[in-house]
């Protein structure tokens, strides 16, 4: 007699992407989503091998390598992906730029490494998002100058969650959450009640500061605790303010939350960047966005669409 399929919640955790990767989804079949969760996991790894640029033979350390030279052809995704960091650059007022990388492979947080000032000045004549330039019809991609580098790590992870969750739904699945490092999307709620995501401490590790709860939506951190290494006092990290070539100081963590996790990944980058007051007006056009910053002294704020849980009572 065949054993009747049971539902259960099934998921599973891996380090990926220089961070953790995980999968969790409701499945009225345990077998068929312990399946599904492999297959996410394998996408995850498609997009890192084309992505990465600590990855030799992927696409874009190809571009790396020779889209100074002549235009170069590139695949649709990556193609769409620049495009939209392109388009977020001009957003966010350059604050945005995967051309951060020409100054930004200066820094190693493992092996405490900075560029020295001059480096960090030569490298800031390639640091401009409008070296580069994309052909959507020809599909090829140039850099105008000798030596500019792009780098996808501030909106990578987010577009591997949405991907993630569009496979999960188109394949019937109504509840689940992928997360990839501080970059989540929710699909549905948590059956009954909302899912409850927290955003960390940035001084404080392992504690949570702030639960959001949240249904069908994406949330991404950006945090100065991530990848950092500090020195006489300095915290040096791996959010590079791309008009100076320097990690960007006075905020200690953004989140952004929203429908779509590539861009709620490239508007916490952004809005880290920008700062409390510059970040939070530039959320305040995007109707759909909301977002909680944590400020170098531990302050905590709120977009517009927000309330204050102090206040809310009294609103
Ligand atoms: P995390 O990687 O911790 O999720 P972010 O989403 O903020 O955090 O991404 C940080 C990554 O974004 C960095 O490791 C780097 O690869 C890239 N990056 C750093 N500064 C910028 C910038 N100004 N514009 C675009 N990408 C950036
Ligand atoms: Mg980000």
């Amino acid at each position: 007699m065949p054993v009747a399929a049971q539902s259960d919640w099934v998921g599973d955790k891996r380090p990926m992407m220089g961070t953790e990767v995980t999968v969790y989804l409701w499945s009225d079949d345990a077998d068929k989503g312990q399946a599904l969760v492999e297959e996410i996991f394998q996408e995850v790894a498609r997009i890192d091998r084309l992505m990465s640029t600590y990855k030799d033979g992927s696409e874009i350390s190809e571009i790396n390598r020779s889209a100074a030279n002549s235009p170069l052809v590139v695949g649709q995704e990556l193609l769409h992906l620049i495009r939209r960091s392109l388009d977020i650059s001009v957003l966010t007022q350059g604050a945005f730029d995967i051309t951060y990388d020409s100054v930004g492979q200066h820094y190693d947080f493992r092996l405490n490494q900075r560029p020295d000032e001059a480096t960090i000045q030569s490298e800031l004549e390639r640091t401009d998002y409008r070296l580069v330039e994309l052909d959507d019809r020809a599909a090829t991609i140039f850099f105008q100058r000798e030596g500019v580098r792009i780098n996808l790590g501030g909106i990578a992870k987010g577009y591997v969650v949405e991907r993630g969750i569009d496979i999960l739904r188109c394949k019937g699945v109504r509840n689940a959450i992928v997360t990839a490092g501080g970059d989540s999307r929710l699909l549905g709620d948590r059956r009954g009640r909302p899912w409850m995501v927290g955003i960390r401490d940035p001084r404080a590790d392992g504690e949570v500061a702030i639960s959001v709860p949240l249904e069908d939506e994406a949330i991404s951190t950006s945090g100065d605790y991530e990848r950092f290494f500090d020195e006489d006092g300095i915290r040096y990290h791996h959010i590079i303010r791309p008009g100076t070539g320097t990690p960007a100081s006075g905020v200690h963590s953004a989140t952004v939350f929203g429908p779509d996790a590539v861009l709620t990944d490239a508007l916490s980058t952004s809005v880290f960047v920008m700062g409390v007051d510059k970040g939070l007006r530039l959320i305040a056009t995007l109707p759909d966005y909301e977002s909680i910053v944590i400020d170098a002294e531990g302050l905590v704020y709120y977009s517009d669409g927000l309330q204050r849980p102090d206040h809310a009572s009294s609103q």
